[in-house]
């Protein structure tokens, strides 16, 4: 295969709710899900502004209920959409954060920063997040890493897609290649070494996330990747388990001390990650307990759920995945036995009742979970950018072909799609076709592009337009060639932002460091102070003893006196003395 880099590659899950990165560990020829700063092998997709600085991660997360139009989640519902696209509109209801319209219809993420307004594109926040995961694989590798594989859902679109890629450019990141989440999935569980089997492998990658359900089915064959149909619920994921443990405790707390908290955000969030963190351990444990110190108004909150209880709160929305699951095989024409593999990911799939259900519904069938599901979308990545770096030879070798899911075209005469980039193609690809003036004279011709697979360009989705001017006069059939290609400037000028930014955080975080170790040493040498002064008179003590030893006659006595009542006044004198050393 040809080898697109040199260098340390690693593989990122940027994920709605929650992001992973890995690496490829050659000499132990396995992945590694590298942990952040707070141990956690996934980050939360959260970035915050405060008065004095920027946060990514656990700690953006941890603040989102004191400063809540200042926390930003969410980017990947916003990455390489417009503004009017109603998804967004609906969205928008249900964001504390501030979202306009921004040029070109643009969605511009508002918020406070330093005590000025700040306007965002989704794609310079994801761009902070993968900055993030990149800092979180330098700090693990003690090297820079300056490419990856990102990862994106399989029903993302063309514009989706470049709007993650040229996050990936503003976070610094060489991005060798943006692959469909349930195809890193399949390479984790190595379901492409099987594909050399007699004709098709039928994959059904079952992705249960924070905050969406995604299905896929896709089939192997001869080592190509291909998208059957996909199905699934935006709408849908553990956040919603949470909720629905939050309304339970939240009942309960108020029963028993006859107070409503509903209108307490600090209260509500605080209970939240309570359950949040219950719903993890019920996923290992028949049960599990909350524990809150002084939810609110100094009361403090103590209980606990069993699993049949988490089960019977969430059973509907457990059932309503099983229906989505049929629906997909429905839509792709395949019947539940024809399946090969039924493959776990996403956090919310470990729920053992989840796995039951879909078990049950597969007649039984294995489910693959030898890997960890929130974990395997970042592994197959990172096998991925292993394969397409150089002096990796313990990889397993694969080929990958991820496939465009819908066609490119331009808008030609007569309302009709002529395609450039057919639905299927192998990925990435940039790719030109030629096209001339329609009439006399043209001297501009305007270019609508559009994607999906209707016959009648505008009944596909409009991407895009724009012009070509100076074609020189003349009879009509004047030939032009396009090309497909991103807007190299407005990147440019985004990823000069990430670098002022990440400056500023360099800058804060050195100020903070200067400020902490001043603080440290006054606080140490306050410290000694006091143990001087306490220690005064047994000090004074010593001192004249040892100086009516030295003032006495000297001659009267050896050698070992004199080191004996050094030794007793250093042992009075010296555990003051180090806290000076620094
Ligand atoms: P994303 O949707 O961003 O891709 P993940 O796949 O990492 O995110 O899923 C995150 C969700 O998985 C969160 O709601 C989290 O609470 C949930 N989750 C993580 N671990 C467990 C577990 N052991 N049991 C149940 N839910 C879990
Ligand atoms: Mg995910």
């Amino acid at each position: 295969m040809e080898k697109q880099c040199e260098g340390v590659a690693v593989g990122i899950d940027l994920g709605t709710t929650y992001s992973c990165v890995a690496v490829w560990l050659e000499h132990h020829s396995r992945v590694e899900i590298i942990h952040n700063d707070q141990g956690n092998k996934t980050t939360p997709s959260y970035v915050a502004f405060t008065d004095k600085q920027r946060l990514i991660g656990d700690a953006a997360k941890n603040q989102a209920a004191i400063n809540p139009a200042n926390t930003i989640f969410d980017a990947k519902r916003i990455i390489g959409r417009k503004y009017s696209d109603p998804y967004i509109q609906k969205d928008k209801l249900l964001w504390p954060f501030n979202v306009v319209s921004g040029v070109d219809d643009q969605p511009t993420i508002v918020v406070q920063h330093k005590g000025q307004e700040k306007r965002l594109c989704a794609e310079e926040v994801s761009a902070m997040i993968l900055m993030k995961m990149r800092k979180i694989a330098e700090a693990y590798l003690e090297s820079p890493v300056k490419n990856a594989v990102i990862t994106v859902p399989a029903y993302f679109n063309d514009s989706q897609r470049k709007a993650t890629r040229d996050a990936g450019a503003i976070a610094g990141l060489n991005v060798m290649r943006i692959i469909n989440e349930p195809t890193a999935a399949a390479i984790a569980y190595g379901l492409d070494k099987k594909s050399n089997c007699v004709g098709e492998r039928n994959i059904f990658v079952f992705d249960f996330g924070g905050g969406t359900f995604d299905v896929s089915l896709l089939t192997i064959k001869d080592k190509v990747f291909k998208m059957k149909a996909t199905a699934g619920n935006t709408h849908l994921g553990g956040e919603d388990f949470d909720n629905r443990m939050l309304n339970y405790f939240m009942q309960e707390f108020n029963k028993k001390n006859n107070v409503d908290i509903s209108g307490n955000s600090r209260a509500l969030r605080r209970l939240r990650n309570a359950c949040e963190r219950a719903k993890r351990v019920l996923s290992y444990n028949v049960d599990a307990n909350i524990e809150i110190d002084s939810l609110f108004q100094g009361i403090d909150f103590c209980s606990s759920i069993t699993r049949g209880r988490f089960e019977e709160l969430n059973m509907d929305l457990f059932r309503e995945c099983i229906c989505t699951v049929n629906k997909c095989l429905i839509d792709a024409n395949m019947d539940k036995n024809s399946v090969d593999d039924v493959v776990l990911v996403g956090g919310s799939s470990r729920i053992p009742k989840m796995q039951q259900l879909l078990q049950e519904f597969f007649n039984g069938k294995d489910l693959c979970r030898s890997i960890n599901p929130d974990e395997a979308v970042a592994f197959g990545a990172a096998v991925q950018a292993a394969l397409l770096s150089e002096g990796f030879k313990n990889v397993p070798k694969l080929v990958l072909h991820d496939i465009t899911p819908l066609s490119l075209g331009i808008l030609i005469k007569g309302d009709l799609m002529s395609v450039v980039i057919p639905k299927n193609t192998t990925i990435p690809v940039k790719k030109k076709q030629g096209y001339s003036t329609s009439e006399d004279n043209q001297t501009v011709i305007k270019f609508e592009v559009f994607e999906g697979e209707r016959a009648r360009a505008t009944d596909n989705n409009l991407l895009g337009w724009f012009s070509l001017s100076g074609i020189p006069k003349g009879p009509k059939g004047h030939p032009v060639m396009i090309t497909f290609e991103i807007d190299a400037m407005e990147v440019a000028r985004l990823i000069q932002e990430a670098k002022d930014y990440e400056a500023e955080d360099k800058k804060f975080l050195e100020k903070a460091r200067a400020k902490k170790d001043l603080d440290d040493y006054v606080y140490k040498m306050e410290k000694s102070l006091k143990d001087i002064k306490k220690s005064k008179g047994i000090i004074t003590d010593a001192i004249i003893k040892a100086k009516s030893l030295l003032d006495g006659d000297v001659d009267q006595h050896e050698k070992d006196v004199f080191e004996k009542n050094l030794k007793e006044l250093q042992k009075i004198f010296d555990p003051t003395m180090p806290r000076f050393k620094y």
